[in-house]
């Protein structure tokens, strides 16, 4: 079981504190895939790379996370060591920009699981070619031996998939790892996250702007906006109920057969700094009180949460 538990992150601008992700609480369960989505910018990418013990230098991270019998401090990436690529995976969207270009593919993923398991070059080179049959790494032989550069965008994503799964980890925390692939190939790395956390009892954090595929994937969804969790709950309620009005923009910008396609709304820069919804200045329902401060998460009914005045 994953618990976060307060997580905030923050970047000094001149004379002046931004927010990136302000003190979000979530758990996952074992075999359970938990979607963040959320535009550009609300702070999805923070939110995995603290899960990794992996945020910038510059940020100023609190509050922990329980995970693998251990209690983790964000602001403290010394606390990950030995868990980083062992009990934890992470996977990106850019799989070329992660693969060492001097390392054959084969090569850098049997290093992870020798320096892991103190396995030989040969029983990892094994494993690595089991692992690549597994994931349509084809033929697994061949491709072991190429290098990054060899290889097409959808063939560097599985490696990377491969990496990320070599050492069988309990957390898997992909940002994103779909979005530079065309649709098949996007169901196939789907399907192998699914069938990875099936296998293997694994957590799974998915994290994407398209609710669409988190929709296709998830079990869960949390909906985040300008740093904050937004809307909780199982997938079918949120996309067939959704109750934050941020939600319900999200879900309209998804392209329809049966809809005409309507102009994306003016996006109003939001006054930061000021204490409201990280919503209010965009939403069609604000009211005074939205302005005065950032609503809290309530329970709406048995797993379904949502932070948002109308509610309250
Ligand atoms: P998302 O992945 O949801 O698109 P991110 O988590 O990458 O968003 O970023 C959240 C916010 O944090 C953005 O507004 C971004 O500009 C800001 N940010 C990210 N990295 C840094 C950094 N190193 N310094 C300052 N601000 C940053
Ligand atoms: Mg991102």
């Amino acid at each position: 079981m994953l618990n976060v538990s307060g997580l905030s992150v923050s970047f000094r601008q001149k004379n002046k504190i931004f927010r990136a992700v302000r003190g979000i609480s979530f758990e996952i369960r074992p075999a359970e895939i938990v979607g963040i989505v959320g535009e550009s910018g609300s702070g999805k990418s923070m939110t995995a790379l603290a899960l990794n013990g992996l945020l910038p230098a510059e940020a100023i991270a609190d509050g922990v996370m329980h995970f693998a019998g251990k209690i983790l401090r964000f602001a403290n990436s010394r606390d990950w060591e030995g868990l980083r690529g062992n009990k934890i995976g992470m996977v990106f969207q850019d799989a070329y920009a992660c693969l060492n270009p001097l390392l054959t593919v084969g090569g850098q993923v049997a290093e992870a699981l020798q320096v892991n398991f103190r396995l030989t070059k040969k029983e990892a080179g094994k494993k690595v070619l089991d692992l690549f049959k597994k994931l349509g790494i084809h033929p697994a032989t061949v491709r072991f031996h190429q290098y990054p550069h060899q290889l097409s965008g959808g063939m560097q994503q599985r490696v990377m998939l491969a990496a990320a799964m070599a050492c069988r980890p309990s957390l898997l925390v992909a940002d994103e790892p779909t979005t530079a692939l065309d649709v098949t190939l996007q169901a196939q790395i789907l399907q192998l996250l699914r069938s990875y956390t099936e296998r293997e009892k694994a957590a799974l954090c998915f994290i994407s702007h398209d609710l669409g595929v988190v929709a296709q994937l998830a079990d869960r969804v949390m909906v985040m906006c300008g740093g904050v969790i937004v809307e909780k709950g199982s997938v079918y309620d949120v996309m067939y109920s959704p109750l934050h009005p941020y939600t319900r923009l999200l879900l309209n910008s998804l392209p329809r057969l049966d809809k005409p396609l309507e102009a994306p709304q003016i996006r109003q820069e939001s006054k930061a700094g000021l204490p409201g919804c990280v919503f209010a200045g965009r939403c069609p329902g604000r009211r005074n009180d939205c302005y005065s401060k950032q609503p809290s998460l309530q329970r709406f009914y048995s797993g379904r949460e949502v932070a948002c005045f109308l509610y309250s």
